[in-house]
């Protein structure tokens, strides 16, 4: 007898599904997610789960903030979509990139708004590249990113990210980029090294490799505040003031892809602030809509958009853009959004939270499976190893993750496996009880792997 609802037959016919792995898909089928109320959502037969991811590090304001809905509404009506080709604007959009502006550290004071992280990193390496051609440095075209890190999915974010099976049978790096030592104290520092020693030893890694290749062919380092989807890895004490000191000795811009971190999610409102980052380029997007719509932002600074301006002068258009860029509906919300996070004091409240979060997350250090626990803010992870002394990682990597995120299901509870490092980073507006329920569900599951 065939069980499965409609949605199951047509997903499992029809779905590609990113990030999946596919012929696994066909036979576990898929959680068919139907309605959603504050932390929690709930599948078709009814069953509830909180999301102690929100959906994708995104969903920083749960999933039913009327206030987001009527702003989306009402925009529709108002003006459902309108292009900002040729001089053309909107009033969401115009509105949204001085906010942006008026929130980003420094001299971040120019938008240019995208559908999602991809197209913004995407733009990025597009803008890096243009400017630098204008500046009469056509050599000045490598990328500098690390092993592990996320960047998004198109060919250039794909190459940007450090992420080896995104690279494998997709013939990629396709553009100009190299990837260093992951900063994972866990892994990665030595036996008796400090946190601030593996920093400067990062530092130092990062300065022989552009004296190696010339600083004439390096054009932006680009980095996340906090690795997210490559495992959460909080940069070790003094990382990045080590690392930024080295770009600005030898020109290389600093990108920083804030797309999990911005809005509050560590506890500022952006990685940038808590960091000591002065970025020359900045991306958001993510809990910019609380991912009610997608969007997201290139934020760059004024001697960027000096040269920007003047290309133009030169060349004419500005010749980059999509059918949505700054689309009305988006920029809507995203307005609202960020109203709804300063009004509630969202960032206040991470920082109130953050405390008894990385504390129900610490108390797992003591699990004979985990090797590791780490975290900031609202975010964190819990390092599943094969050998609790040695920090050995599994034989098969993702086979006990994959068990414990399913396990997870079963419990109420979706968390995200990360080959077998299992990651929280439930939304801004959780409360005490909703981590107290996260980590008791995990509790139960991590019985169940044991
Ligand atoms: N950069 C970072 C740090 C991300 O975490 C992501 C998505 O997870 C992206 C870029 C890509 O964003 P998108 O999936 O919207 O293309």
């Amino acid at each position: 007898m065939n069980t499965l609802t409609a949605t199951a037959r047509n997903d499992l016919a029809a779905l590609i599904h990113p990030n999946t792995n596919l012929a696994q898909h066909q036979e576990i089928g898929p959680l068919v997610i139907t309605a959603g109320d504050g932390v929690q959502v709930f599948d078709e037969q009814g069953n509830a789960y909180i999301e102690a991811m929100s959906g994708l590090w995104s969903v920083a304001l749960g999933f039913s903030e009327q206030r987001l809905v009527d702003a989306a509404v009402e925009q529709l009506r108002q003006l459902p979509y309108y292009h900002s080709f040729s001089h053309k604007t909107n009033a969401p959009a115009a509105a949204l990139a001085a906010k942006l502006a008026e929130l980003a550290p420094g001299d971040l004071n120019h938008v240019f708004f995208t559908n999602s992280g991809s197209e913004a990193n995407d733009s990025v390496v597009k803008m890096v590249w243009y400017v630098n051609n204008a500046l009469g440095k056509p050599a000045k075209k490598k990328f500098i990113s690390r092993q592990q890190a996320y960047h998004g999915a198109t060919v250039a974010c794909a190459s940007l990210s450090g992420i080896p099976s995104m690279h494998r049978d997709f013939d990629l790096p396709a553009i100009p980029v190299h990837h260093l030592t992951c900063p994972n104290f866990y892994r990665f520092g030595r036996p008796g090294e400090t946190e601030e020693a593996f920093s400067a030893r990062l530092a130092d890694e990062l300065e022989h490799y552009i004296l190696d290749e010339g600083p004439e062919t390096i054009a932006a380092f680009i980095g996340e505040p906090v690795m997210a989807a490559g495992g959460v890895i909080p940069p070790p004490q003094g990382y990045w003031a080590a690392i930024q000191a080295v770009c600005r000795r030898y020109d290389i811009l600093v990108v920083i892809d804030e797309i999990i971190t911005g809005f509050g999610r560590l506890g500022t409102m952006f990685g940038a602030e808590l960091y000591g980052i002065q970025p020359d380029i900045m991306v958001l997007s993510k809990q910019l809509t609380s991912s009610y719509q997608p969007l997201a932002a290139v934020l760059v600074s004024d001697a960027i958009h000096d040269v920007l301006l003047s290309q133009s002068q030169r060349l004419g258009a500005f010749a980059h853009g999509l059918t949505c860029t700054g689309h009305p509906v988006a920029t809507a919300v995203a307005l609202e959004n960020i109203r709804i996070i300063e009004e509630r004091d969202l960032v206040g409240q991470v920082q109130r939270l953050a405390p008894e979060f990385q504390r129900r997350l610490r108390e797992f250090a003591d699990h004979p499976l985990v090797g590791d626990v780490r975290g900031i803010g609202l975010v964190g992870a819990i390092e599943l190893v094969a050998n609790k002394a040695t920090g050995q990682p599994f034989a098969q990597p993702g086979t006990l993750g994959g068990y414990v995120f399913r396990q997870a299901h079963k419990h109420g509870l979706i968390i995200r496996a990360i080959y077998d490092t299992i990651a929280f980073c439930p939304p801004l507006i959780c409360t005490q009880a909703d981590i107290e329920a996260i980590f008791s569900a995990f509790e139960r599951t991590l019985v169940d792997a044991t």
